[in-house]
């Protein structure tokens, strides 16, 4: 006889189930939408409540007075707040970063809005890695101190006690509330090691008796490759723009953590208006079933291209691949934090930006974008254009040359790629 609870089923007996099965069926129940396999796309302002007593509870739920009855996150109230397309990719983004819930934005922007505004109070200070995607920090450096909140940051992510010395240092400053970190970064793929922050923050805490919440946006290798929330950063943060949608067709966001960790995000996403709409959402949910496959693909072919150019008879390329970044404790923290690779890095040519360009102008498959992870393989300049905002000396910092060449990898056939990028280089250096 038919289970009506097997859409939140996640054992078989003892054996637990993955969670590229369940993004076929978890959080969603067909019964209750005439039998419909697939989730319709609820297009709905407001919801109606059984009696008035049920809309009294909603909404005290809603509003923090209440605790939400166990693994619920309260009623549906009104599209703003929530709504079911949002809520079933919610669940099984949690199934996939492996944590207790997750808060889905407008953009990856939006989730980081959320985060930022639900978190940070006037003469704060928030410490960052350097350097973090263009629009964060954006809204870190331009935005936040119009609020009096006060910024720090630290460079290089596998030094452990240059991380404690900078968030001793910003703690001069004011009480340091957050610390917000991007790993892999791009275009570099440097990294943050997660263990070593933790402790670290540990430290913190002794000393200035209150803990700063850790933040790791995970766009780039999660939720397949990377899951931080399980190494213990307090909120994942997503670009579900980038590979989770994976076709280079919508914008959205995301926010994983622990249920009391998120629940002034959500309060702040449904004040500020940042809930993705109910299509978007269920574009996501169609996303997410082929997710593990395109990543996994991805990132095949992601390796054999990058060893076509550290290898390549043309031009000697310095290759920003994780796999081939040829640095011990580099190598250690990745294989700690990471299964895999991902696709998306870049490769540094000694050669000056016409020649950088030229290069580009004689690719035909790789389109010339910014953006990453979609299913179509892109090629961006970053010096010129996502880093063009950095100042020139911290670009030289961290690498950011003229002639670095950020990839990302998609859906094409390897050999394919390579060929494209074997004629470029042969006619633009030959
Ligand atoms: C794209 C991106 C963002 C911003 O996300 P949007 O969906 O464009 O708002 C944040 N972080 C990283 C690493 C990104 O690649």
């Amino acid at each position: 006889m038919a289970n009506d609870n097997n859409y939140k089923k996640s054992k078989i007996g003892d054996h637990a189930l993955k969670p590229e099965t369940m993004m076929m069926s978890y959080g969603y129940n067909p019964q209750l939408s005439e039998g419909s396999v697939k989730p319709p796309v609820f297009l709905t302002s407001t919801f109606a409540y059984q009696t008035p007593e049920e809309g009294e509870e909603f909404f005290d739920i809603m509003a923090g007075r209440k605790p939400a009855p166990a693994g619920s996150v309260g009623g549906l109230i009104y599209s703003r707040f929530n709504h079911p397309n949002v809520e079933i990719i919610e669940d099984r983004l949690s199934l996939f970063e492996g944590s207790e819930c997750s808060v889905v934005c407008s953009s990856g922007m939006g989730a980081i809005s959320a985060i930022l505004l639900a978190y940070l109070r006037p003469s704060d200070v928030i410490v960052q890695s350097a350097p973090l995607y263009g629009g964060t920090e954006t809204i870190i450096r331009k935005f936040l101190p119009q609020f009096d909140i006060k910024t720090a940051e630290f460079h290089d992510g596998l030094d452990e006690s240059g991380m404690l010395a900078s968030l001793r240092a910003a703690g001069e400053k004011g009480r340091v509330a957050m610390v917000f970190v991007e790993s892999p970064a791009n275009p570099t793929n440097s990294l943050v090691d997660l263990a070593a922050l933790n402790r670290v923050l540990d430290i913190i805490e002794k000393e200035a008796g209150h803990r700063p919440i850790s933040v790791c946006d995970n766009t780039l290798m999660g939720p397949v490759f990377q899951q931080v929330v399980p190494q213990g950063i307090d909120i994942a943060m997503y670009s579900l723009t980038k590979y989770v949608g994976g076709h280079s067709d919508l914008v959205a966001g995301a926010v994983c953590g622990s249920r009391d960790m998120l629940r002034p995000v959500r309060a702040t996403r449904g004040t500020l208006g940042l809930n993705l709409d109910p299509h978007t959402s269920w574009m996501i949910s169609r996303s997410l079933e082929t997710l593990s496959i395109r990543m996994e693909r991805a990132a095949s072919s992601g390796h054999k291209v990058a060893q076509w150019l550290a290898t390549n008879p043309y031009m000697p390329a310095k290759v920003l691949h994780p796999d081939f970044i040829q640095n011990e404790r580099y190598q250690a923290v990745y294989k700690r934090q990471c299964s895999g690779p991902s696709s998306t890095f870049s490769f540094v040519l000694d050669v000056p930006k016409a020649s950088a360009f030229r290069l580009i102008n004689n690719l035909s498959i790789f389109k010339s974008a910014v953006s990453l992870g979609g299913s179509e393989s892109l090629v961006c300049h970053p010096s010129s254009t996502t880093h063009s905002g950095v100042a020139a000396d911290l670009r030289d910092k961290f690498g950011i040359t003229h002639g670095l060449i950020r990839l990302s990898i998609g859906l094409e056939h390897p050999d394919d790629l390579i060929a494209d990028l074997d004629h470029a280089f042969r006619a633009t250096f030959k």
